[in-house]
């Protein structure tokens, strides 16, 4: 399948990996938009948040789980950080492997569109 994040995932593209567990990974995004930016994504080939089955859930609870733990890990937990999950095209999703971007760092914009 020609998926970038499947291709990190199998480790056929390098990426700067901070977690794996059975289920999840994390790795900093490539193009940082904040000090800290991270890429919290499954394992499995899971398209978008749309396409999470209700059994499917739980791993987005999994997901958030590594989150917070790599917030305070990146010492940004204090300050206060954001997770975004864009879905579908409108949503602003450009790679079709669910994933949560965890950014923090710096005083976020207010503005969520
Ligand atoms: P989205 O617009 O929500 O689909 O976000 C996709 C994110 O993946 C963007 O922030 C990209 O910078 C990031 N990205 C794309 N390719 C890679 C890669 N090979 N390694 C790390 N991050 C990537
Ligand atoms: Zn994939």
């Amino acid at each position: 399948m020609d998926c970038v994040f499947c291709k990190i995932v199998a480790g056929e593209i390098p990426a700067d990996i901070l977690y794996q567990d059975e289920g999840v990974i994390a790795f900093r995004d490539i193009n940082p938009v904040a000090p800290t930016h991270l890429l919290i994504i499954p394992r499995k080939h899971v398209p978008s948040l749309a396409h999470l089955s209700e059994a499917g859930t739980s791993l987005i609870g999994d997901m958030v789980k590594v989150a917070n733990q790599l917030a305070k890990m990146e010492g940004i937990a204090e300050g206060g950080y954001r997770l975004v999950i864009n879905c579908g095209k409108q949503g602003g999703q450009l790679v079709p492997h669910l994933h949560i971007h965890l950014l923090g760092g710096r005083q976020l914009s207010a503005a969520l569109g």
